[in-house]
């Protein structure tokens, strides 16, 4: 790419022959004569130069003629050379292979610095999100709906049961209801013959003794449906007769979830001690991050955290819930638990996880992700997108987290810069530059 000293000096010296050569030439033919024909020489030169550049088979790059730089160039481009058409430390790539390589475009701009400390940490199932899931009645399993790891709704039924017991509860509940209805009638019935003076009224007070007994009597078999898992609504639909299989029982998902445990088959005989699924809302769940002694006191509840794994390209964030005030006994470590959104699923329970805590922020001005900056030549640089590719911009790096750095000069708010995948970008700059000989 670039010639050494020697040769520029050399290159310059047959330049200046040539002038003086030249200047001989004017002193002989006149002034107005030698201006057209330095034109013509021009033009013709540069035409060969660039038929030549573009004939070379090597160059694989899709140069362009005009150069939008100012002049004030910063870029350290050739200028006063023979190829001013040529955009040195860019990258072309099309839209397409931008995409597959990986690379994502992000536009400069100010954040947060985070210093953070890397732990281990594991995924494991939020505790508070974990149902064991019992009937309420014993009953012979007559449906089974859902498998190991199905996703489940609220309230969506995932198995029934035949329950006899379940038929007993109802058939009292609709007996009571019938002699309290009947109780209801009789006191009525009495109510009116008393005022046309026709019963007396000590009649009247034991049919509203037996009423007032029948309706704690109805009000007790209703309650002990509601024990056995039945809705007021259920229980009404029992006495408007909507509802006629008596023994048909419902085993609900309490809340959304995934089947992480099945113990129930068709056919078998379950209790109210008999765990049929474990449901486990994994939307949340929880990583229990090993602290080290020196960073314990630093540890807090509320602390940002970020949760990396290997195959998932998306950091997680949540925060520190919950510290451990005891030290492992037998690893000497202590416990931090984040509890963690997981709406993509991605966290698993058992998976081992990176946790950076964050020990402390600050805003910079512009702030570019470690993946952006590369190296070359001595040169901390970045890709930035124009001249139609991706060009190598020479930047001055301030505070570093390990994650991010601030970028003191070199980058403006607003400018779009290569943020991942750009040693891709590093390795095809220097392919080209290898291939070019100029
Ligand atoms: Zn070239
Ligand atoms: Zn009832
Ligand atoms: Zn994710």
């Amino acid at each position: 790419m670039s010639e050494t000293k020697a040769q520029y000096w050399k290159r310059r010296g047959i330049r200046q022959a040539a002038l003086l050569i030249v200047g001989l030439f004017v002193g002989v033919i006149g002034t107005r004569y030698w201006m057209s024909r330095a034109d013509i020489d021009g033009a013709s030169t540069k035409g060969a130069s660039k038929a030549a550049h573009s004939a070379d088979p090597t160059d694989e790059h899709g140069h362009e003629g005009e150069h939008e730089h100012g002049t004030g160039d910063e870029h350290g481009h050739d200028y006063a050379g023979e190829h001013g058409e040529h955009e040195e430390g860019v990258v072309r790539l099309s839209p397409e292979a931008v995409k597959t390589l990986g690379i994502t475009v992000v536009e400069a701009a100010p954040g947060k610095l985070e210093k953070t400390v890397i732990l281990p940490g594991e995924v494991g199932l939020n505790s508070d999100r974990v149902a064991h899931i019992v009937p309420r009645v014993s009953g012979m399993v007559r449906e089974v709906r859902k498998n190991l790891g199905d996703a489940v709704k609220p309230g969506e039924v995932i198995a029934v049961l035949d329950s006899r017991e379940l038929a007993d509860a109802k058939a009292a509940d609709l007996a009571a209801s019938s002699r309290h209805a009947l109780a209801q009638a009789n006191v009525e019935r009495i109510e009116t013959l008393f005022s046309k003076k026709i019963a007396p009224e000590e009649e009247l007070l034991k049919a509203k003794q037996a009423l007032a007994e029948t309706d704690i009597e109805h009000r007790t078999a209703e309650a002990k449906l509601h024990a056995l898992g039945l809705t007021q609504e259920q229980v009404e639909s029992l006495h408007t007769e909507k509802d006629t299989d008596y023994s048909r029982y419902e085993i609900k998902a309490p809340f959304a979830g995934t089947v992480i445990e099945k113990h129930i088959t068709l056919g078998e005989v379950v209790n109210p001690d008999t765990s049929c699924f474990v449901l486990a809302d994994l939307s949340n769940v929880w990583v229990d991050v090993t602290v080290y002694p020196q960073d314990i006191p630093q540890i807090t509840v509320g602390r940002p955290v970020n949760v990396l794994a290997t195959g998932i390209s998306d950091p997680h964030r949540g925060e520190v819930a919950y510290v451990s005030p005891k030290i492992d006994e037998s690893t000497r470590t202590g416990m931090a638990r984040v509890v963690l959104a997981n709406p993509d699923g991605h966290l698993r329970p058992g998976m081992f996880v990176r946790a950076d805590l964050v020990l402390s922020e600050e805003d910079v001005g512009i702030l570019v992700p470690d993946s952006a900056v590369q190296t070359i030549d001595n040169q901390t640089v970045v890709f930035v997108e124009e001249h139609g590719g991706f060009e190598k911009r020479p930047v001055i790096l301030g505070k570093k987290s390990g994650k991010d750095c601030e970028v003191l000069s070199g980058l403006s708010p607003g400018e779009r810069y290569a943020a991942t995948s750009t040693f891709i970008l590093k390795a095809e700059l220097g392919k080209g530059e290898a291939e070019h000989e100029h």
